[in-house]
């Protein structure tokens, strides 16, 4: 057993606070990572909060998770000393369709994917089994100094990026550059961009670099300038998250792309509006319920309303490898992990620049207090 510590929450209303746990030490063609660096995603908000209704507590987040490899077989996929990463997965069925063509994200075994953090995920096929094929009540994630994962769940960190930098590419970078891949975005495409934060700030940075032109809606007057600094083209500015169609100055018609990053509920019809024949808007942000679109506006131009799911370890890879080439990073706030709960706050108030990235080594300060 390995001793591990993190941070965790006990409760939807608790407070993250120090954890002493156990990892399992690492099985054959496993990997033991010390932790480095940890994005906060507003997933793991929602996750804490219990606002997704599927939270496991004690609940310690962290998907987006930089570190050193520590403890590696010889002759595997990682080296003691490597540079890796890790995302929201660390493990899928990998005999379903899906698996087996590379969607591991989209995985229909009897559990689903394995999440990082609060898995497994608890699937409909499950609930008809009562097969937990993972054997794991709850995993616990990247908040933490120590990761055991299966070796295929761990990606290479190109030498090019800076850890603390290339954290958040484990999620905000896949969860856009998939669905811009999947939808095809080539040079010269407009991409429009919902919501300037951790997702949102990659969004532009990728599609930019895909030869896009990209327009950013956002809510907040003071992004103007820093939107266009990331590359945006143009900056669209409502009050509300539900932009009113006679508020944005887009033309009708003119987008082949756009992707919605809000982290709640809103109506998207002005944004269906916005698109051409034949094109897509996919909502990654929001996963709820949401406001009813008007399929007139979608069946006369044969639009789509879709969604998608972070992205493959494939894709994973190919991002990571696709920044370190275009020289894109996430723009970042380095963070102590006793001051999570204050960033957590900042986040859903808007104020983050765009990720915080939890700097490990600050939990030694806590290692005294919890031996
Ligand atoms: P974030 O950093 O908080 O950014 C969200 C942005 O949306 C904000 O900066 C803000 O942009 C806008 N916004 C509008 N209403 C908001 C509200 N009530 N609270 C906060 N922001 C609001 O979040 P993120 O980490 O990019 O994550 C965005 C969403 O994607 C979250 O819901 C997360 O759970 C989800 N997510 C989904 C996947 C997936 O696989 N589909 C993967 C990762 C994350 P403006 O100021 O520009 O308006
Ligand atoms: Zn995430
Ligand atoms: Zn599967």
């Amino acid at each position: 057993m390995i001793q591990a510590l993190g941070y965790a929450a006990k409760h939807s209303f608790s407070r993250l606070k120090p954890m002493a746990f156990e990892r399992d030490d690492p099985k054959p063609g496993e990997v033991q990572i010390e932790v480095l660096f940890c994005g906060v995603c507003h997933s793991d908000i929602h996750q804490v909060k219990n606002e997704w209704g599927n939270t496991v507590y004690p609940c310690m987040p962290g998907h987006e998770i930089v570190g050193r490899v520590t403890k590696a077989a010889d002759g595997g996929r990682h080296r003691v000393g490597d540079l890796v990463g890790v995302g929201c997965m660390i493990d899928s069925c990998r005999e379903c369709e899906p698996c087996r063509e590379g969607d591991e994200n989209y995985c229909e075994g009897p559990n689903s994917w394995l999440a990082t953090y609060n898995g497994p995920m608890i699937s409909s096929k499950k609930a008809a089994t009562g097969e937990n094929i993972y054997g794991r009540d709850n995993t616990f994630g990247g908040y933490s100094n120590v990761l055991v994962v299966r070796e295929e769940f761990v990606l290479s960190i190109p030498e090019a990026l800076t850890p603390e930098q290339a954290a958040p590419i484990l999620c905000a970078g896949v969860t856009t550059y998939s669905p811009l891949k999947h939808w095809g975005v080539k040079p010269g495409d407009k991409v429009g961009v919902v919501g300037l934060g951790g997702l949102g700030h990659m969004a532009v940075k990728i599609a930019r670099a895909m030869g896009a032109e990209v327009t950013v809606f956002t809510t907040s007057s003071d992004k103007k300038a820093e939107a266009e600094a990331l590359g945006a083209r143009h900056v669209e500015m409502g009050k509300e998250v539900t932009a009113k169609a006679e508020e944005l100055t887009a033309t009708p018609g003119t987008f082949d792309l756009i992707l919605s990053t809000v982290p709640e509920k809103h109506d998207v019809n002005a944004y269906v509006a916005l698109l051409k024949r034949d094109k897509a808007l996919v909502i990654v942000g929001a996963l709820e319920p949401m406001a009813p679109v008007n399929n007139q506006a979608v069946a006369f131009h044969r639009r789509s309303v879709s969604g998608s799911l972070i992205g493959s370890i494939g894709e994973t890879q190919e991002v990571l490898d696709f920044c370190a080439e275009h020289g894109i990073t996430s723009d970042v706030q380095v963070i102590p992990i006793q001051e999570i709960n204050q960033a957590m706050k900042r986040v859903e108030k808007g104020e983050v620049r765009f990720r915080y990235v939890i700097d490990m080594a600050t939990l030694a300060e806590d290692m005294e207090d919890a031996s």
